[in-house]
């Protein structure tokens, strides 16, 4: 038997949710396939979406080369534009579509030739205060982009800070700004959280990203009250079990202890596959189809979990960390995380395998 931990992929899920985000979108939905499609394969992923996206965007100039080196012709966007000269070449070269979030951007591609304008999205800061121009200097901006016989603006975009959150005050600051304002190009504003919250926002693009592996992007609404299906279902199965007395500890640190007498499950999964190692005990593992909690610390390449109550377990039963059984968001709440994360920290000695 090889070990057993595995990533089943279910492509007909991300399918799914695409679809969910497009019923919600005003008109376009890029696909946000960046940081190795959080974690699933960002190749894997444009292929599964191939027939229906409208477009893909990913983080950086390198992630649009892979797509377009394995053949799609898609709309691709690169959320933090070039970050040099020699980007802006690849990816006029390709393409690409690349975001201007700073001046310096402009002056990067002076002097540069393209056979074809390289289409941009200029990037507005209305309150995350990471990337983009302010409202203020963005109209200079546009008249620098226009004025670029290399460039042709498409699209003016921002990015929510408090999107996901209940309390919308801060996003109908944000959202109000880029409304109101005068753009002589259509908008792109929405990610996952913005597009599912209430009201649908008129823009031209939404960038949905969280919600197509099946993450909420809510707070305050769980993944299936949204419709959403995971992608992904962690799988591993027991290598061990055997008994321990109560009062005996279990692990490194014997940070547990057991209360009782009780059947302790191993299951060949941990940290060095990405299951997070600060997971505490009681976070929810399902062994042969009952949710046990686990106990002790997070190992390299295992846990333990309580089995007691499920006396059919044995060596080879199945179990599942996150995905269909296990809802991934109260794995990552428990750690004090996001699905996001956990799904980025699945580490390459993972396989992943298409379940459809
Ligand atoms: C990552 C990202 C998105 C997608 O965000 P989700 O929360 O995953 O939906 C959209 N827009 C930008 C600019 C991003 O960086």
């Amino acid at each position: 038997m090889t070990r057993p931990v595995r990533a089943l992929l279910k492509w007909s899920n991300l399918r799914h949710n695409y679809r969910v985000a497009k019923r919600r979108a005003a008109a376009l939905a890029y696909a946000v396939i960046k940081a190795n499609g959080y974690g699933h394969g960002l190749e894997a992923c444009a292929n599964a979406l191939a027939s229906e996206a409208d477009g893909f965007a990913v983080a950086c100039v390198d992630e649009g080369v892979r797509i377009r080196s394995a053949g799609f012709d898609h709309p691709i966007l690169v959320l933090q534009g070039a970050y040099n000269a020699e980007e802006w070449q690849v990816a006029a070269d390709l393409g690409l579509q690349l975001v201007v979030h700073h001046e310096q951007q402009l002056q990067d591609c002076q002097g540069l030739e393209f056979r074809y304008p390289v289409p941009v999205w200029l990037k507005i800061n209305s309150g995350m205060n990471r990337l983009g121009i302010r409202v203020d200097d963005a109209n200079s901006i546009i008249i620098q982009i226009e004025a670029n016989d290399n460039l042709q603006l498409v699209h003016v975009m921002s990015h929510f800070a408090t999107a996901d959150e209940a309390d919308d005050a801060f996003f109908t600051e944000q959202r109000q700004i880029m409304l109101k304002h005068d753009w002589p190009v259509p908008l792109s504003l929405s990610n996952s959280a913005a597009l599912m919250r209430d009201e649908s926002i008129a823009e031209a693009v939404s960038r949905p990203g969280i919600m197509l592996y099946g993450s909420s992007p809510l707070a305050e609404k769980t993944a299936s009250e949204l419709d959403l299906r995971p992608v992904m279902s962690l799988q591993s199965a027991l290598i061990s079990t055997h008994e321990v007395a109560a009062g005996e500890g279990v692990g490194y640190g014997h940070s547990w202890v057991a209360e009782r007498d009780t059947r302790v499950g191993v299951v060949a999964i941990g940290y060095g596959d990405g299951y997070p190692r600060h997971a505490p005990v009681g976070t929810p593992v399902n062994v042969a189809g009952v949710e046990c909690p686990l106990i002790g610390r997070v190992s390299m390449d295992m846990i333990t979990v309580d089995i007691t109550d499920v006396p059919t377990a044995q060596i080879g039963s199945s179990v599942q960390l996150w995905g269909e059984l296990v809802d991934i968001d109260r794995v990552a709440a428990l750690c004090g995380t996001i699905g996001y994360e956990l799904y980025c920290q699945v580490t390459p000695r993972v396989p992943r395998v298409t379940l459809q």
